[in-house]
């Protein structure tokens, strides 16, 4: 269902960008296992992640009854260590009444299980569609998910082995995550939920994945963006091999327009990775227009049938090595299916069920590239 749960790990190193024109937060970011106020009942605590991107960020909400947390860490002891020092350092004995999680990757959900057991019996809160599908992609087999990878790859130009796509990492497909408490709240857009002496509206996104849950808490101006915007890195938007046709791109787009009109330009974000800040318009016209970049530059590059694989210089202008290539494939296709499906290219299937983009005005038959509002 999610053949790219990893992506987390390498949205740094395929697309950095500039953090133009932010006012961040003057606060020094927390050190593993401690929390710094936020004023109000909101705390900002760091869980250390062991790789690249080496952190994410939690909220906790305090109540007088206890805490509701906002993502967890994954399931590594490096993780699981800082939560020990924050039940010392924060918690101080008042239980984790609520486990509430943007969406289902394993940096955001990984140690769900493991902290609804430590308190009791936690209940937790999400997407009902992010809850569903980690429950399916953790019940297939490595060799499914390698196998679904595979056909997608190869099918959009790249020439690699079960083997190859064996070793990126696919059979170690659920290692970040531990178990998955069941569902006891099932959010979505539009729901509120009380916590730390705030109201929070629940704006629901997509493109990043399905059943993104955004917190805003109105009358304060604050907002918790999960992974929607992030202040440095332009979040992963792919297409998955369990949904070749799909358009996230076109969601994630959506989104941020979304959240743009709702939010006043001086919002307090709060993003699971890098730092607090002001500026969420300037940063959503950033992320767009990157974007729109991207896609003006493959369209540019589509003058005759050419696979998503042989368009990666496009997208990225140089080499990628390892998992980053299949994330790197699902990120352009992506930006085709965008195009594909805005009628400016047109997309080919051959017999032997290899996909090409051909720009359609070469074609004949296509009109001007439509760009969302706000380009
Ligand atoms: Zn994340």
């Amino acid at each position: 269902m999610t053949e790219h749960r990893g992506a987390i790990t390498s949205e740094g190193e395929l697309y950095p960008s500039p953090p133009r024109g932010l006012d961040y937060l003057e606060v020094e970011p927390p050190a593993p296992g401690h929390a710094v106020p936020l004023g109000g009942g909101l705390h900002w605590a760091r869980i250390p992640l062991p790789m690249e991107l080496n952190h994410i960020n939690v909220w906790l909400l305090e109540d007088d009854d206890g805490w509701l947390l906002v993502d967890t860490g994954m399931a590594e002891d490096v993780c699981r260590e800082a939560w020990v020092s924050l039940e010392q350092t924060l918690l101080r004995g008042r239980p984790l009444r609520r486990i509430f999680v943007t969406h289902d990757h394993p940096d955001h959900m990984g140690l769900a299980g493991w902290l609804h057991r430590r308190h009791h019996g936690t209940p937790l809160w999400m997407s009902t569609v992010g809850h569903a599908s980690t429950v399916e992609f953790l019940a297939a087999s490595g060799d499914e998910v390698d196998a679904r990878r595979l056909r997608f790859v190869t099918s959009h130009g790249m020439d690699v082995s079960q083997e190859a796509v064996r070793r990126s990492g696919g059979s170690e497909h659920g290692r970040w995550y531990g178990d998955v408490p069941p569902l006891a709240r099932a959010v979505a857009g539009g729901d509120q939920v009380v916590a730390g002496g705030r109201a929070w509206q629940v704006i629901e996104t997509s493109g990043h994945c399905r059943g993104h849950l955004c917190l805003y808490d109105a009358a304060n101006a604050v907002l918790i963006t999960g992974d929607q915007v992030l202040p440095t890195i332009s979040p992963n938007v792919s297409v998955l091999a369990s949904r070749p046709d799909a358009n996230p791109l076109a969601e994630y787009l959506e989104s941020i327009a979304r959240l743009e009109r709702q939010c006043p330009p001086d919002t307090l974000v709060l993003p699971s990775h890098g730092r607090p800040f002001r500026g969420l318009h300037r940063r959503i016209e950033v992320l767009r227009s990157h974007h729109l970049q991207q896609l003006e530059a493959l369209r540019a590059a589509c003058g005759a049938p050419t696979s998503a694989y042989d368009l990666l210089p496009v997208m990225y202008g140089r080499p990628l090595r390892g998992f980053h290539r299949y994330l790197a494939v699902g990120e352009t296709v992506a930006h085709l299916n965008y195009l594909w499906h805005d009628g400016a290219v047109e997309r080919r299937i051959d017999d032997a069920g290899k996909v090409a983009f051909l720009d359609a005005r070469r074609s004949g038959a296509g009109p001007g590239l439509e760009l969302p509002a706000g380009a």
